[in-house]
């Protein structure tokens, strides 16, 4: 018998799991522990601010039928959740709140006033000559959320961002770290984060950033003895996007006083949007206190869209830039081009280019010839799905059943290979991987690629099969 709050949880969890997708349920209930019950109240710990504020967006009106359901129409439900605290050095705090409370779990922010004469700060991106200081955000119109395809690949860090840009350090995404892999549209979406947060809030001070520009202002002002104007600048923007922060890895000082900045920004209840090419645990070269800051908010990735999405931006593309093609090829070409959203609109513009200097009407045909050198030329990168295509055909298997749950060994061994090639051969972050086999975390694919090393190593039949699979695979 285990305890009768968790007994009552339990039930809850039955009723949750008909009314959520398995994915959802595995995403957001799974992790939860119920912890006391105390008269009509049970207590739920969560493993994060931002995990409660998720579930209070989206399933509050699920939680509260299933507990009044479980407990009786005096049934309510308490949070316990999980704090990280924003001191250094302070071990994780619980704090416990009712559910639907939503400002009382808050950090309350520390507003601390800019003490300096804003006007004298240099900096390139103050526009001189005005009054009032002005930034130039650095933002491009056309990379806006409208032109921002929503897909299953982008669902979430689409919506947190949509949020931030609302809210700006107002929501427990602070910061709202964007990841993913070359040209999947981090820069795309965090501009758009920018563009509307000058929509919603014209009375903000946005400025987005690459880490690179940051790095090299920085290096300047401390030649320039500007170093001081640097850190003003900065601590006056409300909304600071930095993109590809992997590029601070090795750059200590950079670290160190993006550090301080990031502390100022955060303590002043600012917010801040950050991307990276990997997840902050995959990060290396990046100070350790930087790296649990980069923890703090959100996490949300971006993976390869799925061909309906890679459709859908095609057709987006081309009614912006007002031009029509033929529906067979653009099929043709979101089938062929699998890798990122980057090469996908590259092969839409050769494409074009090719039928107007050739004065060619865009046919199935020319789509074929020109897709054939456009990936030729291009260093392919495979994708996650197309490597298990290839295992599952090798090993006679359906896919459903490597992205299941089942235990069964052969499927065990086809999973397993499939995750092992798709570490060597695309730059999918572990857990991306594991998200992209059925919903595996990052310590199964880590578990998986070793296995298949010592394998390779003491099994000749095992060998074999990787042999001939990394054939099949890098021949597409
Ligand atoms: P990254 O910064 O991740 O390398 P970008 O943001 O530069 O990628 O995106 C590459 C190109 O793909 C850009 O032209 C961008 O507008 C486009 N793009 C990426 N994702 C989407 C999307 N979901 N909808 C429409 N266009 C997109
Ligand atoms: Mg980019």
């Amino acid at each position: 018998m285990g305890k009768i709050y968790e007994d009552v949880w339990s039930k809850c969890l039955s009723i949750i799991k008909d009314n959520v997708s398995p994915q959802s349920y595995k995403t957001w209930f799974e992790p939860i522990k119920a912890v006391n019950l105390k008269g009509d109240t049970l207590t739920i710990q969560v493993p994060s601010p931002f995990f409660y504020e998720w579930l209070e967006e989206h399933y509050i009106t699920l939680l509260k039928k299933t507990i009044k359901k479980e407990l009786g129409p005096r049934g309510t439900l308490d949070y316990s959740i999980i704090m990280e605290n924003s001191k250094a050095h302070k071990k994780p705090t619980q704090m416990t709140i009712p559910a639907s409370n939503r400002m009382a779990a808050r950090n309350p922010s520390i507003s601390v006033p800019i003490e300096i004469g804003a006007r004298g700060i240099k900096n390139p991106f103050i526009i001189p000559g005005l009054k009032k200081v002005v930034v130039d955000s650095q933002l491009n119109h056309n990379l806006s959320f409208d032109n921002y395809v929503e897909g299953e690949c982008n669902r979430l860090a689409r919506s947190a961002g949509f949020a931030v840009a609302n809210k700006p350090g107002g929501t427990s995404f602070n910061p709202l770290f964007i990841y993913g892999g070359v040209g999947l549209g981090k820069t795309h979406l965090s501009q758009a984060i920018g563009l509307e947060i000058k929509t919603n809030h014209p009375d903000k001070t946005v400025l987005y950033v690459s880490s690179e520009k940051f790095t090299q202002q920085f290096i300047e002002s401390v030649r320039n003895n500007t170093h001081n104007d640097f850190i003003h600048f900065y601590q006056m923007i409300d909304v600071l996007i930095i993109d590809d922060v992997q590029f601070f890895a090795g750059k200590e000082k950079t670290q160190d006083v993006f550090f301080h900045i990031f502390n100022h920004l955060h303590q002043s209840g600012k917010q801040l949007v950050l991307t990276a090419d990997k997840p902050p645990i995959e990060m290396q070269g990046v100070e350790q206190r930087l790296l649990s800051r980069f923890k703090w908010g959100l996490n949300a990735d971006l993976q390869s869209p799925d061909l309906e999405t890679r459709i859908a931006i095609l057709q987006k593309k081309m009614y912006t830039e007002g031009i029509e093609l033929p529906k067979e090829v653009v099929e043709y070409l979101a089938y062929s081009i699998n890798t990122n959203v980057r090469e996908l609109e590259g092969a839409l513009i050769s494409l074009i280019a090719q039928s107007s200097l050739n004065k060619k009407s865009i046919t199935l045909d020319l789509a074929k010839q020109m897709i054939d050198k456009f990936v030729k030329n291009t260093a392919r990168e495979v994708s996650i799905e197309y490597i298990q295509k290839v295992v599952c055909d090798y090993f006679n298997l359906p896919i459903e059943l490597l992205k299941s749950k089942t235990r069964k060994r052969e499927v065990v061994q086809a999973r397993q290979i499939a995750m092992f090639f798709s570490k060597q051969m695309t730059k999918a972050s572990l857990a991306s991987i594991g998200a992209h086999t059925g919903g595996k975390d990052h310590a199964t694919v880590l578990h998986a690629c070793k296995t298949v090393n010592n394998l390779i190593d003491t099994d000749k039949r095992f060998r074999g099969y990787i042999d001939d699979l990394q054939k099949k695979i890098t021949l597409q």
